[in-house]
């Protein structure tokens, strides 16, 4: 494992990104840090630009303006397969799994990303050691997520909860070293979404990864985050530490007192 120093070669530097859609500036002159080795949060209203942002870190998306790096390395203008290369995995707002599938089968699309073509191909035909130790690792990732007993399940008879849970897994199989999660748990109960928390500070430590993650959820957002940034209306109008962000009176004014509302808190 490699040591995360000061000024660190693999924090995430969003600057001065703008995206628009015709009129519509989904992200307008954004530069924000994701430090390497922290769980970091996006949050804001609907339609602020935090997916687009995801979209735009992982080549999705081309940037009209601005520059975007991981440490050293430029991710603009690189396609989502180099970025995914440079061991960035992300999750989507709505659930891609193929649910005709086993979850393990679903979990091993995430794993062939790690092989070109050429190597998967003779890891077909031939190399049945490789096979064996890329099905242990996923086998491994997935117990680390809860997924163990489900393996062999169809993904479409898997409960909400459990789904996200594979969405995420297939993002760790890709053995990345930073993870963007787009409402990982949106639908969930609270007390499942609590739970759900705790497995991805674990596993974050455990593998040392830097997350990103988006959601409206905020007691799961100020549970599990080290640093959180509002976006509203594609512009950043706060970043910090949670405490500072829950109190700043712009966020509360375009943010979290509906939120706070809506939980129930
Ligand atoms: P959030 O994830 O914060 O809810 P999005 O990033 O999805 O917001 O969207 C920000 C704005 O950009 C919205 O107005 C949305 O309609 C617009 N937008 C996002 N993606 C597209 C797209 N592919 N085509 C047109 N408009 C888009
Ligand atoms: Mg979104």
């Amino acid at each position: 494992m490699t040591e995360i120093t000061a000024g660190d070669t693999r924090d995430l530097r969003v600057e001065g990104v703008t995206i628009h859609f015709g009129g519509v500036y989904a992200l307008k002159d954004v530069s924000v840090r994701f430090a390497a080795g922290e769980i970091s949060a996006l949050i804001g209203p609907n339609g602020a630009g935090k997916s687009t942002m995801l979209n735009a870190i992982c080549g999705i998306y081309g940037v009209d303006s601005g520059r975007v790096f991981y440490g050293e390395r430029e991710l603009t203008g690189r396609s989502p397969f180099q970025i995914a290369r440079s061991g960035i995995a992300r999750t989507f707002q709505n659930i891609v799994v193929s649910p005709g599938e086993s979850t393990l089968d679903n979990l091993m699309v995430g794993r062939h990303s790690l092989m070109d073509s050429s190597l998967w191909r003779s890891a077909l035909r031939l190399d049945r050691k490789e096979e064996a130790r890329h099905l242990a690792r996923v086998c491994e990732l997935a117990a680390a997520v809860g997924l163990a007993p489900y393996l062999d399940e169809k993904a479409g008879s898997l409960s909400y909860g459990m789904l996200k849970r594979v969405e995420f897994a297939r993002a760790l199989c890709t053995e990345p070293t930073l993870v963007l999660l787009d409402e990982p748990v949106a639908g969930m109960h609270a007390d499942e979404s609590l739970e759900f928390a705790s497995t991805i500070r674990s596993i974050a430590t455990d593998l040392d990864l830097s997350v990103v993650v988006i959601d409206h959820d905020m007691p799961f957002v100020f549970d599990l985050a080290s640093h959180v940034t509002v976006l509203n209306f594609g512009q950043v109008i706060a970043t910090g530490v949670p405490e500072e962000v829950r109190q700043d009176p712009e966020v509360v004014t375009a943010y979290l007192g509906t939120t706070s509302e809506r939980n129930g808190s």
